[in-house]
């Protein structure tokens, strides 16, 4: 048998089941997690028992009372469901390796070694769930996947619900799969499935036979080769950076359009994406300034390479540096809107030492220290208690919608 390596947990109805764990007269019955409070909008979430009645996540209020008339609605309520997250992320680690938490209710496990094997993996979820209904309770239920790799796992985990566990690897592969539809695979969005149909591939079992190259040239990337290689069963690991980057973008009130207001909100938005990178443990090794000139109309862009940080000066330095540039060749007036990106992002415990910078893997160097000092402060005391020499905030202006 081939060797197992992750397993991937996926809570059923996360929300609502929090929900029914907390207030236990919810138990049993359908709940729907409205985004908020009334009876205006969607659903973020829905319990099994209104699951049964047809009623989806994403749907709107109003479908679902029509479909389910005694659905008891709660707005959602995120940071308690982040501090179950947390709870239940505890909970994994004594039990098993928890690789990583994929999302508010989604864990990756990695297996190894003797839990590579199916029948000790397949314990090992037992474990995990016993363990859930102990410490926490029974209303907090999960499917496993049990995969050859993190994709494998994930298809797995999608296959049986609420509560199940399933398993995917080449001794069943892809034979298990025949009746699930390409667009049931996670990341076969529209625009791939096109592009598939297109050079005829129909089912899963033509897309598991392809050649890892062909897919490349299908998706017209990289991420079709690596998606047939998972899907045929090899081990390689999650991308560390689940997402492109940080950034943000600001359409620019009429009044803060001068060159000097529009460096200052730069340099807000820069503050804040540094933050957010540090909060999630990353460092940014690119960092990119793009505007959109009023007067003389035109655009901007530019960006530099640099070291792996997490330093807001250091990025507010590089930032004037790019607005120098910039106003020698476009001497504007007015700007009409900044946008700044953080790009090729690695999270901070796999960044090795710099060879200008010297520096312990992993570890912050001093102004990265000072600034985690100064996110801690500003949390505490409001947004802007210290901030890096002059910003202007500039919230909310959007020129359509
Ligand atoms: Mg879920």
């Amino acid at each position: 048998m081939h060797p197992l390596r992750t397993i991937y947990i996926d809570m059923n109805s996360f929300f609502a089941s929090v929900e029914q764990h907390e207030e236990p007269n919810l138990r049993g019955k359908p709940v729907g997690i409205t985004a908020m409070e009334g009876d205006i909008g969607c659903l973020v979430a829905a319990s099994y028992e209104a699951k049964y009645f047809g009623v989806k996540t994403t749907m709107s209020i109003k479908e679902a009372k029509a479909l389910c008339p005694r659905i008891i609605l709660r707005p959602s309520r995120h940071r308690l469901y982040v501090k179950y997250n947390q709870h239940i992320a505890k909970i994994f680690d004594q039990y098993a390796e928890l690789e990583y938490v994929r999302s508010v209710d989604e864990f990756q496990i990695a297996l190894g070694g003797k839990t590579s094997n199916l029948k000790i993996a397949s314990k090992l979820v037992q474990t995990m769930k016993d363990a859930l209904k102990h410490e926490i309770g029974e209303s907090l239920k999960f499917s496993a996947g049990i995969g050859s790799n993190h994709l494998l796992a994930k298809i797995a985990g999608k296959l049986e619900k609420p509560n199940g566990m399933q398993w995917l690897s080449p001794d069943n592969m892809p034979d298990r799969l025949l009746d699930i539809p390409l667009e049931d695979l996670p990341g076969i969005g529209r625009g791939i499935l096109f592009k598939l149909n297109s050079a005829g591939i129909h089912n899963v079992t033509e897309i598991y036979n392809l050649d890892p190259k062909h897919a490349r040239k299908i998706w017209g990337s990289v991420i079709g080769e690596r998606f047939v290689r998972l899907l045929q069963g090899e081990n390689i690991p999650l991308e560390s950076t689940k997402r492109g980057g940080y950034g943000n973008s600001k359409m620019l009130a009429p009044e803060n359009r001068t060159l000097k207001n529009a460096y200052l909100v730069s340099r807000w938005l820069i503050e804040k994406s540094v933050a957010r990178l540090r909060r999630d443990n990353y460092t940014a090794s690119q960092f990119a300034l793009f505007l959109r000139i009023q007067n003389p109309q035109s655009r901007w862009g530019s960006s530099i390479k640099t070291h792996y940080s997490q330093d807001t000066a250091h990025f507010l330095d590089i930032n004037r540096k790019l607005w120098r540039t910039m106003y020698i060749q476009k001497h504007p007036h007015l700007i009409s809107s900044i946008s700044i990106q953080l790009g090729n992002i690695l999270p901070l415990p796999k960044r090795s030492g710099e060879m200008l910078l010297p520096m312990e893997m992993a570890k912050k160097n001093e102004r990265e220290r000072l600034a985690r000092t100064i996110d801690t402060i500003n949390k505490r005391f409001g947004a802007s208690t210290v901030t890096y020499g002059i910003n202007k905030a500039h919230n909310g202006f959007f020129e359509r919608g």
